[in-house]
Order: structure tokens, then C-alpha cells, then sequence
């Protein structure tokens, strides 16, 4: 059985537009999985140090046959492939792709929390997942929307869709 799971992106180093569009390529090329949707892009300030590039952040949805490991390998094998080293904890990145929820399930393990740790107070992933479903809900119950509504406003703005066709 397909699970919908939500993935979060997010760059601030070398192009982050570009990053993005190269993420949702390789998730789009991912084995027994479905990109259904990508949500617009946001500009966010970063979190955490203060002395680094602004953010570009969206989300995408997938439906999938992959465990929630396995997701998680793909997308570390993705980050590795757009450049991303680890270094400083909340720090810039090249790219960062969270599992943000998948399905209905509850995660906890030594290398996966789902729904993300952060998601209930971040805007920049907050509300990529309300464009992309507006009744979105946790597994406990709360609604993504009540979450955008409660959550500190970081300055998120919203960037121009990037024309996929050209104009008529
Ligand atoms: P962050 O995204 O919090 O800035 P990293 O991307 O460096 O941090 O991830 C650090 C670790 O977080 C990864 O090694 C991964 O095992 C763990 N992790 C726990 N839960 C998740 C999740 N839901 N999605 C992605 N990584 C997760
Ligand atoms: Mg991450």
C-alpha cells in the first residue's frame, strides 16, 4: 500500500532556486515513488546563525512504496549529491531534505523523528504544506493550518512561480 509522505526543502548555498529544482528532479526519478505535487518556493531567514545567506524552502509530495529508512537514505544519498557537508549544526547548506510526515505514521528512532522534531513551529515548512493540502493533520490530531496560524512569523515571502512554459 502507497503512503503519501511529505518531503521538506530547503538552501542557502549555490543557487539555492537551482538546488531545489535539482531535488524535486531526483525525487520525481525516485524507485516505487510518485512526485505528486511541489509547493511554491519561500524566501526565510535563516534559523540559527544569524551571519548566513537568506533561505529558499518549499515541500513536495510524494506517494511511495518506500520504508520510511529507506526514504531517509534517498534523500541523504541526494544531499550528498548536490554537495551538502555537514559541518555546523543549523548551519548553511547546499540542500537539506527532511521527512516531514509519512502517512499517518508515528517514527521514533536513533536516525528518524516523524513528523520532523521542528515542524509544528516553523513557518517555512508550515506553510509549503498548507499549499500543497490545506486539511493537512498530524497524526495527533492538530491540523497544519491551527500550527500556521499559531506560529511566530518569520518574514517568510513568497517567490514567483518559476514559469514552466513559456508565455503564449
Ligand atoms: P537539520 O535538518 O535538523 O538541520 P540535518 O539535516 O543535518 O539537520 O539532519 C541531522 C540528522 O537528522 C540526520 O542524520 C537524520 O538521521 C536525522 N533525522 C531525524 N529525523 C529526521 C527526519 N524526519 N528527516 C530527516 N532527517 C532526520
Ligand atoms: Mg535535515
Amino acid at each position: 500500500m502507497s503512503v503519501t509522505a511529505y518531503i521538506g526543502l530547503g538552501s542557502n548555498l549555490a543557487a539555492p532556486l537551482n538546488q531545489l529544482a535539482g531535488a524535486i528532479a531526483a525525487l520525481a526519478a525516485l524507485p516505487q515513488t510518485t512526485l505528486m505535487a511541489q509547493s511554491p518556493f519561500y524566501r526565510s531567514r535563516p534559523v540559527g546563525p544569524q551571519d548566513q545567506p537568506d533561505f529558499v524552502n518549499g515541500a513536495a509530495m510524494l506517494t511511495t512504496d518506500l520504508s520510511p529508512l529507506a526514504l531517509l537514505d534517498h534523500l541523504q544519498r541526494i544531499e550528498r549529491a548536490h554537495g551538502r557537508q555537514r559541518t555546523e549544526h543549523w548551519g548553511p547548506r547546499t540542500l537539506d531534505l527532511d521527512l516531514l510526515l509519512y502517512g499517518q505514521q508515528v517514527v521514533q528512532n536513533d536516525r528518524l523523528t516523524v513528523p520532523h522534531a521542528e515542524l509544528p513551529q516553523r513557518d517555512f515548512v508550515l506553510q509549503p504544506l498548507l499549499d500543497l493540502t490545506p486539511e493537512l493533520q498530524l497524526p495527533d490530531g492538530r491540523t497544519v493550518a491551527s500550527l500556521r496560524s499559531r506560529c511566530p512569523d518569520n518574514g517568510l515571502q513568497r517567490l514567483k512561480p518559476v514559469a514552466k512554459d513559456p508565455p503564449l
